[in-house]
This record gives structure tokens, C-alpha cells and sequence, in this order.
């Protein structure tokens, strides 16, 4: 069902978005406008990462094409892009989203999640939660149960245990297992000389892995990133992710925090994220390009402008290569209240698409790089 679409035909396919929104910016459904003032009528559109249009998990439809479904149904859009998210979490086979997901250190799988409701402006979000395969659906509850935003570890789980969420005690699979064991067998004990040398140690070993092929790139820093605009102009988010593979306990990286791994305004665009969530979080990269949408770039522009700044606040020598730039990737999927979208990435590395549902169905559209190479090259 889904097709690859070349540079080129992405681009029609955008400037097709374009003159549709040139053509509702003159009937005055203009985006920009006062927050909470929706557009009445657009072509809706769900974008997400790679794992929303390729896992099924056995079923009949990815993560964008039942958020489709759903949206165009007239469902909710939060619980239409949550239903498609659901299909990814369930997935044995995603190895950096819910269950099956990638463990921390310990062998402990820890995910996070955050939501964000554009036209309700109400977000809620998950960290470090254990035992629950779903959790988006736990940030969810977050966002309709408390006065919060945002639940952590225990607290999280035990939220999660009185909203009558099924908690397990464990959510690895044996490949991830497997995989972790290997981690763990090639961290030499003798090596854990302080802190610091440990974790760059524990981080090196598991580049190598990623160079011999034992462990790929897409799950060593998996995630799971959807976003929709409705027909009425709705706009919902949703990230979910196991974050770094085998990181030290408890750490959290940008998916479940409002801003970094999701922002959402709904009189504006949504923005999500997958990749290196630390660099996310040091320049907040999500809210970052929601407000150069809200300027007036295209979503295309306010990524890059995203991905300009992180480059810019990497300073440190051991992120970045001999040329200086980036030694790491992390893309953004975003969208505006015109129903544009785009994706972009710090290079064309690893995933180089992300997913596109609309009426003509299911696409994989060539992410937009900011930098030519790779970020080990
Ligand atoms: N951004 C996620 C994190 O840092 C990981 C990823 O997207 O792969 O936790």
C-alpha cells in the first residue's frame, strides 16, 4: 500500500499542499491566526516517522494509515493519532517504541510518552514508566486525570496501576534481550574506572555494535512520532519511545517532555522528533519550529531553522566530527494549520523518509537534510 515518493514528486505533492493553502489564506482561513481559532475546512493530513508507516504488528494498517482512517471518520484527532501510535507500541518487532522496546542498562525497559491536544491545549506525559506496553495511552490519562503534565518513574507506574492499566514485569522480548546481554557481555567490568569513563565507555561499545550490524541505527535510537491536522483544522501530536538503548537508569531523554520530543499549538502546527533527544532538549527544538511556523515559514523552513540551531549549540568536541559539524542525526516531522508539512534531519543518514497519509493514501517522503554527509563520515 505505500509507495516511495522521490524528491521531486515530494515536492509537487507540497507545492499541490501549497496552492491549497494560498487558496484558503485568500478566503481568510489563513494560519497565524489568534490561537484556538481553527481553520473550517482542510485536507487532512498525518505525517510520522518511519515507524508509523512501516510496522503492523500483524494487522491490516500502520500507524498513519488507521490515524487517517480515523481522522477522516471524524474521530478526535488525539485519539485517532493515539489508536495508530498504539500499533507501533504493540509491535514486538519496533524494538525502540512500548513493548519489545529497547532496555536501559539495567535490562529494564523504561519508556516515555507525551501527548498534546492542540484545540483542548492539554498535554500530558509519561517518563521512565515501567510495565505498561501503551505509553501514550498512560500520557493520555495523565493529561485528562491530573492537574499535570508530566508522571515519572514509580509514581508513573503506580498512576498508571489505579487508572486500570495492565502493569507487567517486564516488556523485553528475547531479541532485546538477547541484544542487551550482548551490550552488557562487552562492557569489561574492570573498565568502570568513574562515572564519566563508564558511560562514554557503555556509549562506544554500543557505537560499535551499530558498526558491526548488531544492533541498527533506527532502534538504537528508536521512536515513534505522529502528528495530524483533521478536516476542521484539529491538530494532535503523540511521541513514544523506550529512548536511548541500554541508557542509564532512569534517564530521559526529549520524547515525553512538551516542547522537545512534541509541541503542538493548535492554532499553529505541530512539531515531533526522533534521534538524539539530549540535543533536543538543550535548544527545545520542537517549540523552536512550532513558533517559526507560527512566523510564517513553511514547515520545511522552520525544521531547518530547528536543525540550525542545534548545530549552532553543539560545541562540545566529542559531539562533533573533524569538520565540526554534528556526530549525530535527529529529525523533525512537522505541520502547520494549512495542512503543509515536512520532514527534515541533520543528514540523509540511517532513515532517510518519514511517513505521509492523505486521501491518496500511504507515501514515504524523502526526509530534507541540512547537512550533506553522515555523522560519522
Ligand atoms: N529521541 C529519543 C531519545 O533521545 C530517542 C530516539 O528518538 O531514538 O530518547
Amino acid at each position: 500500500m505505500s509507495k516511495k515518493i522521490d524528491r521531486r514528486e515530494f515536492v509537487r505533492v507540497s507545492v499541490g499542499a501549497g496552492a491549497a493553502a494560498a487558496a484558503m489564506a485568500s478566503s481568510g482561513q489563513a494560519f497565524g491566526r489568534a490561537p484556538g481559532v481553527r481553520a473550517q475546512s482542510v485536507r487532512p493530513v498525518v505525517i510520522s516517522d518511519r515507524s508509523g508507516a512501516a510496522f503492523r504488528n500483524g494487522g491490516r494498517l500502520t500507524c498513519i494509515e488507521l490515524a487517517f482512517e480515523g481522522v477522516t471518520n471524524g474521530e478526535d484527532v488525539l485519539d485517532a493519532i493515539l489508536a495508530g501510535i498504539n500499533i507501533v507500541e504493540l509491535d514486538p518487532e519496533e524494538s525502540g517504541v512500548g513493548f519489545g522496546g529497547t532496555p536501559n542498562a539495567d535490562g529494564v525497559v523504561q519508556l516515555d510518552s507525551c501527548c498534546m491536544h492542540g484545540p483542548r491545549k492539554q498535554a500530558g506525559g509519561v517518563a521512565a514508566i515501567e510495565g505498561v506496553r501503551t505509553p501514550s495511552l498512560v500520557a493520555k490519562a495523565v493529561m485528562e486525570h491530573t492537574d499535570h503534565h508530566l508522571l515519572v518513574g514509580a509514581g508513573a507506574q503506580d498512576f498508571a496501576r489505579n487508572m486500570g492499566f495492565t502493569v507487567e514485569d517486564d516488556l523485553n522480548t528475547p531479541r532485546t534481550r538477547e541484544r542487551w546481554l550482548e551490550w552488557k557481555r562487552r562492557l569489561d567490568p574492570e573498565h568502570y574506572l568513574d562515572p564519566e569513563r563508564r558511560a562514554r565507555h557503555g556509549y562506544d561499545v554500543a557505537l560499535g555494535m551499530l558498526a558491526e550490524g548488531l544492533a541498527d541505527e533506527s532502534h538504537f535510537w528508536g521512536t515513534v512520532n505522529c502528528d495530524a491536522i483533521g478536516p476542521n483544522g484539529d491538530i494532535c501530536g503523540v511521541t513514544s519511545t523506550s529512548g536511548l538503548s541500554w541508557k542509564i537508569p532512569g534517564r530521559t531523554g526529549d520524547s515525553p517532555i512538551l516542547g522537545a520530543g512534541l509541541y503542538v499549538d493548535g492554532g499553529v502546527g505541530a512539531c515531533g522528533s526522533t534521534g538524539r533527544g539530549e540535543a533536543n532538549l538543550y535548544n527545545l527544538t520542537s517549540y523552536l519550529i512550532v513558533e517559526k511556523m507560527r512566523e510564517g515559514m513553511h514547515p520545511k523552513d522552520a525544521g531547518l531553522a530547528g536543525l540550525q540551531r542545534i548545530k549552532e549549540n553543539t560545541i562540545e568536541r566529542r559531539l562533533l566530527k573533524a569538520n565540526g559539524d554534528p556526530a549525530f542525526n535527529i529529525r523533525f516531522f512537522a505541520l502547520n494549520a494549512r495542512g503543509e508539512y515536512a520532514g527534515v534531519s541533520m543528514y540523509a543518514a540511517g532513515e532517510t523518509f518519514y511517513g505521509v497519509c492523505t486521501e491518496n493514501g500511504a507515501e514515504e517522503a524523502a526526509l530534507e537534510p541540512l547537512l550533506d554527509g553522515t555523522p560519522s563520515d
